[in-house]
């Protein structure tokens, strides 16, 4: 299962433009387009990139953030192992990615997932109907000027509850770092 499979699963329909690269119809963006959403193979990885919205990753990201399934989930589906995506995820062969350096100082993988879904959680809570949220899309759009499309292109969340989580959770060091 590749990133092509799985977009013409969802109704997106590549075309192959050259031998390592195929166009479609972008998933995020709200009126999707025609072949802004372009798709390239860099060695054995396909990878995506929207030259509209901007959003880019290969089939793990399109699973976990267009699909919305749990990262293990998405591993599981692709049949890679979780030292497999990080070989995966660090690889910046893509023109558009951010330098070795940058990706080296990313936070760990664990903290990017948990973090993501955090978004997720939030966007979902935004958008729930209730009566709080409600008055803070109303405050998004009136106060702050803000359309639905660009809530969403963002994907503007509300956090309902204030929760601590341990650092070791999120992959990260006891000890906090500070930097003067
Ligand atoms: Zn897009």
């Amino acid at each position: 299962m590749d990133l092509l499979d799985l977009l013409l699963e969802d109704g997106f329909k590549p075309l192959r433009k050259t031998v390592n690269e195929w166009a479609s119809p972008c998933p995020w963006c709200p009126d999707h387009g025609r072949d802004r959403f372009i798709i390239r193979r860099t060695g054995s990885v396909l990878r995506f990139w929207c030259r509209r919205c901007g959003r880019r990753g290969a089939a793990y990201t399109y699973l976990v953030e267009f699909r919305q399934l749990a990262p293990e989930a998405a591993r599981r589906i692709l049949g890679v192992s979780e030292q497999e995506m990080r070989r995966l995820q660090g690889d910046s062969s893509h023109p558009n990615s951010r330098s070795n350096s940058d990706a080296r100082r990313r936070p760990p993988l664990i903290w990017r997932e948990k973090a993501w879904l955090t978004v997720l959680a939030c966007e979902r809570e935004l958008w729930s109907g209730s009566q709080k949220t409600e008055d803070v899309l109303h405050w998004l759009r009136d106060e702050r000027g803000l359309s639905d499309e660009t809530i969403k292109e963002f994907r503007l969340g509300y956090v309902a509850r204030t929760v601590f989580r341990e650092r070791e959770s999120w992959g990260l060091s006891d000890s906090r770092e500070v930097r003067e």
